[in-house]
């Protein structure tokens, strides 16, 4: 088995090993922070609050009408009580309950509007309650896929791990030591392929000789424009 060879299988393995941790990275981050199950509890936080302002001013409301109505009580009570006969009192009295009347209607079209908010706001509530129950069984779903994905992708690594310890004993320590440094400079990427006299990562022309060199079984050949070791077929 040639040197270049052996190089090119273990940059094959290495990338594999970097596929699976990027992906495992990235459902680590889908599972840590789900936006829809986020976005539902956001909306329910939103209505629980809306729903708190309006219950607020229909109570204002209902007490003021409580007080007026018993206000109107004690007038009428005093009016029609018979225990009054000065005119200019009992006319004082007819206007104030007269007034009282007329702001009671005026509450009460107040009231209704105040239930009909607090009512739109308790269907509000209870949808948004709902949503968040649904979003939250779709993304339990949705991650114990992940999750089992994950898992099955972890599974691969220990025979990616020991096939990539039997090709470092078959490579010479020098040339496993500047593949490691190649891979950490060259972005995940020391080993490229010569496909069509052309380097396969810079796609720069490979002279015969170099191509010569690395499809020989122990010497490495290096791509004079990326500096990567070439393998050639
Ligand atoms: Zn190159």
């Amino acid at each position: 088995m040639s040197e270049s060879f052996n190089l090119f299988r273990l940059q094959q393995l290495d990338l594999n090993r970097m596929k699976i941790r990027r992906r495992q990275r990235e459902i680590e981050k889908i599972l840590n922070a789900d936006e829809s199950v986020q976005k539902a509890q956001q909306m329910l936080d939103v209505t629980h609050q809306e729903l708190e302002k309006a219950t607020h001013a229909y109570n204002e409301i209902h007490d003021q009408v409580e007080e007026r109505n018993l206000k109107l009580k004690y007038s009428q009570a005093k009016l029609f009580g018979g225990q009054i006969t000065n005119p200019k009192e009992l006319r004082d009295l007819e206007a104030e309950s007269a007034a009282l009347k007329s702001y009671l209607s005026e509450l009460a079209e107040q009231q209704f509007y105040a239930l009909e908010a607090l009512e739109k706001c308790q269907n509000k509530l209870a949808k948004a309650e709902e949503n968040l129950a649904q979003v939250k069984s779709a993304s339990a779903t949705k991650h114990s896929k992940l999750m089992g994905e994950s898992r099955q992708l972890e599974e691969k690594l220990p025979a990616i791990n020991e096939q990539r310890e039997s090709l470092r004993a078959q490579i010479s320590p020098a040339n496993y030591q500047a593949y490691v440094k190649l891979l950490k400079s060259k972005g995940g990427r020391a080993v490229a392929e010569v496909i069509d006299s052309s380097c396969n990562a810079c796609g720069v022309n490979v002279p015969p000789g170099d191509i010569q060199r690395a499809k020989s079984p122990s010497e490495i050949a290096y791509c004079r424009t990326c500096g990567r070791m070439l393998y050639a077929k």
